[in-house]
């Protein structure tokens, strides 16, 4: 398989990665999860503006710019074939040696990129049947916005979701729902929209602004504001979103169904819009 590393494209086998580097050893790095249909990227723009806005809140020069990105990762898709899959992509600040948790106040010139594909067809039975869900504290840091490679708090969340045989966690604080550990959650209630307005508490994820944009244009009414535990319980529809799930029902919470336990039809709408999105960028996919 290749990957980039660098500013080329190698053998996996080919890496080579300092143990010093600051990825590793204090998880200083942003990264990005692209969606690729037809060998064609999706929405990268907005996922490239994203680590652009990460990398300049964390003081990270990134070693490419956008249009050298972009080539990079198209030469990938072609390196690998990949028709429908993910890219992730990673940048680290690099090696510092010895340890020591400040890092230089001048370019550091060490950051280390590296990104990777894999072959992930369109879940549609899930997206279909939707998903089981349980709630959580968010215990997370308060800079949720940056979409940095530190996701232990994120990975407690799923984990713990999963042992209970579930398929992801709902993270509230103070009462009020934020995200989830991997994906942005969604209510709707009366043919309205909620969801938590951007800020440090949560991602800006593409996925919702894509579906937003589209439901808007489709005279659905969007609130970018935040709701309660009880009023996610009591949702008619509930659906979460990223750029691996796209629009994913939520049919059950806490062990108690949502909207009967079936995908409602605000949801279905969204994800046919969705649909018409991802086949205006990358053609026709259904
Ligand atoms: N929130 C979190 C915590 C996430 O990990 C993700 C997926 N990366 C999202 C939201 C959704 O973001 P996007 O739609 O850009 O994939």
């Amino acid at each position: 398989m290749k990957v980039i590393w660098n500013n080329q494209l190698v053998e996996r086998e080919d890496v080579k990665i300092d143990m010093e580097d600051r990825g590793y050893q204090f998880a200083d790095g942003l990264y990005e999860v692209i969606r690729v249909y037809n060998g064609v990227l999706f929405t990268a723009k907005q996922h490239i503006e994203r680590l652009f806005t990460g990398a300049k809140k964390i003081d990270l020069i990134l070693p490419f710019t956008r249009e050298k990105l972009i080539k990079l990762l198209s030469e990938l898709i072609e390196g690998n074939q990949i028709e429908t899959g993910n890219i992730y992509l990673q940048v680290t600040r690099g090696v510092s040696s010895p340890r020591n948790h400040a890092y230089p106040e001048t370019e550091c010139t060490s950051t280390v990129f590296t990104a990777s594909t894999t072959s992930v067809p369109r879940n549609l039975k899930m997206m279909n049947d939707g998903i089981k869900v349980i709630t959580l504290p968010d215990m997370r840091w308060l800079h949720c916005d940056i979409k940095s490679i530190s996701l232990l708090g994120n990975i407690m969340a799923k984990h713990e979701a999963h042992k209970k045989g579930k398929d992801e966690a709902i993270l509230y604080r103070d009462n009020r729902v934020t995200e989830c550990s991997t994906s942005n959650i969604s209510i709707i209630k009366d043919n309205i929209i909620y969801t938590h307005p951007d800020g440090n508490l949560i991602l800006p994820g593409i996925t919702k602004s894509v579906l937003f944009k589209v439901a808007r244009q489709a005279g659905i009414t969007v609130k970018e504001e935040t709701f309660t535990l009880k009023e996610l319980k009591e949702a008619d529809e509930v659906f979460a979103s990223s750029t691996t799930m796209e629009a994913m029902p939520v049919i059950e919470i806490d062990g108690e169904l949502v909207g009967g336990g079936n995908c409602g039809p605000v949801v279905k709408l969204l994800q046919s819009l969705y649909v018409t999105e991802i086949e205006t960028e990358c053609g026709i996919i259904s």
